[in-house]
């Protein structure tokens, strides 16, 4: 029978590889064993009072704790709710509060340390335990009983498919971050996609980049491989000077990242031997045309970009694996899951125009939680959800990302899509990164604004892009201001925040 929800997702009697964990000396877990030390790690869950409902805080940097526990939670029906480890106290705040974190599971040492999440998760009277693998088992040192201590049920449950298993904040690019529940269909919804999309199998083995806190490492760097009996290498963060060392030693075929760190691994290739690389997945944010084809030629394997969000429980679309169709600057095609180009009223408009990307399918949220409002906006009639992405349709369906509607420079009624902007720009010889955003304007209500880092060793002024810029635009793109700044404001899991990096360049200049 199909796996309905997490807790029989994966094999749990293989001896098999399941992760690898390149410490020293590495760990090799087969899914027996991972099995057993999720099975062991809910009892002691449902020991500290974890039952259904529950919302856990895993403020855990990647790793096999992360694993087990997340795994564990959402075998007792409770709900997963990584966090960034490095948050600072108000964000540890902003989000136990938000959930009203019944648990928070911080790394060793956290209570020695004082740490920001222990402190948070404090002021919340959240139970706080130290997690961690002390080299047999993952421990759970509960330091806090919190609001648990009264309720122990000391049950095991099931978990049910529309249970929500894990709950992530969107990442706040466009306003402030909003809480996503995504129940076990939802994310098995995705792994079957992203299996059937890149023809996930069990020889298959990927390196897990993207941090375990976001969809993109969750879903495609570890649930996805899991699912289809493949295996994971987890190292504790993302090192360029490790990356290749690693996938040569432990035999990975592929990894999943964004475009900031497909850039830095070009910037650092592989030392000696060639690794055998069956694709490349980049998602998350607009991969360049150039990048494309760079790491393409780089690497010698098929880059297949996809085209994800938070409240789709990741996954939309991806280009195919060969002999599939690969474009440059296109997203790809929808698997398992309905896309379509709508406007205003819900309307689909012809093939080739610009309009709203809709997304309708067993991977979509049914709602963001306690935002009545933004639930109002964003689906459609028909059930479709609004991604506030805007986008077009090629002839064979291949989905085009122009830019998020609320990212749209506005130039007196014109729209300019600064993706696009970003890419003429990054074409320019003398320019590294390149990123485009609206300015406020007196006569034009925005104007384009343009943040450029240059490549070491060359020169280039705003004049000479503008003149440059003018044999490829129309005139009334050409930016009106550009700003030089040596490195390019990122978040976390290295998405650019246009919003941010316009903030950043007009206080440089003040
Ligand atoms: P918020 O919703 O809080 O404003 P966010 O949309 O950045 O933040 P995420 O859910 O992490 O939060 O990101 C989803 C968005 O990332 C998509 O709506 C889209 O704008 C962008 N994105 C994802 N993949 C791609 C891609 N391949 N190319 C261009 N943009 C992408
Ligand atoms: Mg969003």
């Amino acid at each position: 029978m199909a796996p309905t929800t997490l807790e029989n997702a994966f094999s749990k009697d293989s001896s098999s590889t399941a992760i690898i964990v390149p410490s020293n000396p590495a760990r090799t877990i087969s899914y027996q064993t991972l099995s057993a030390d999720v099975k062991a790690f809910q009892q002691k869950l449902s020991k500290l009072g974890v039952s259904a409902e529950s919302a856990v805080s895993i403020a855990l940097p990647n790793s096999y704790e992360f694993i087990v526990s997340f795994i564990a939670v959402s075998w007792q029906r409770a709900i997963a709710a990584p966090l960034n480890p490095a948050y600072k106290q108000s964000e540890f705040e902003f989000y136990i509060d938000d959930l009203s974190s019944a648990v928070a599971l911080v790394p060793k040492g956290a209570f020695a340390q004082d740490a920001a999440a222990v402190r948070a998760a404090r002021k919340y009277k959240a139970a706080i335990a130290e997690c961690y693998y002390n080299g047999n088992e993952v421990v759970l040192d509960v330091r806090e009983t919190g609001k648990l201590a009264s309720k122990g049920s000391q049950t095991i449950e099931s978990a049910q498919p529309d249970d929500i298993a894990l709950v992530l904040h969107t990442s706040g690019t466009t306003g402030r971050p909003k809480a996503v529940p995504l129940t076990h269909r939802n994310l098995l919804r995705t792994m079957k996609n992203i299996q059937a999309t890149y023809q996930l199998t069990p020889e298959d083995r990927t390196m897990l980049v993207m941090p375990l806190f976001h969809v993109h490492g969750l879903l495609a760097g570890f649930l996805a491989p899991l699912a289809s009996g493949g295996s994971v290498v987890v190292p504790l963060k993302f090192s360029a000077s490790e990356f290749w060392k690693n996938f040569v030693q432990y035999k990975a075929n592929w990894y999943t990242a964004v475009p900031t760190i497909h850039q830095i691994l070009l910037k650092n290739p592989p030392p000696n031997r060639k690794p055998q690389i069956r694709f490349i997945r980049s998602c998350s944010s607009p991969l360049s045309p150039k990048t494309f084809h760079e790491l393409e030629k780089t690497f010698g394997a098929p880059v297949l970009e996809a085209y994800a969000m938070t409240e789709t429980a990741h996954q939309m679309t991806s280009n195919p694996l060969p002999p599939g169709k690969r474009m440059p600057g296109g997203v790809g095609i929808g698997q398992g899951v309905e896309i379509k180009i709508l406007d205003q009223d819900g309307k689909e408009v012809p093939q080739g125009k610009e309009a709203e990307i809709c997304v309708r399918g067993e991977n979509v949220t049914k709602g963001y939680l306690n935002n009545p409002a933004a639930n109002a906006s964003s689906f459609t009639k028909e059930g479709f959800f609004r991604t506030g992405d805007q986008g077009k349709k090629d002839p064979d369906g291949y989905i085009i990302i122009t830019g998020r509607i609320k990212e749209l420079i506005n130039k007196g009624g014109e729209k300019i899509s600064p993706i696009e902007l970003d890419n003429v720009i990054a074409q320019n010889p003398a320019v590294a990164e390149a990123v485009s955003f609206a300015l406020e304007d007196e006569i034009y209500g925005q104007e384009v604004g343009v943040a450029v880092v240059v490549k070491d060793g060359q020169e280039l002024n705003a004049e000479d892009l503008k003149t440059w810029m003018a044999e490829k635009v129309a005139k009334f793109k050409l930016p009106k201001k550009v700003y030089f700044t040596d490195i390019m404001p990122k978040t976390a899991t290295g998405k650019v925040q246009r919003r941010l990096v316009a903030e950043a360049m007009i206080k440089k200049e003040q």
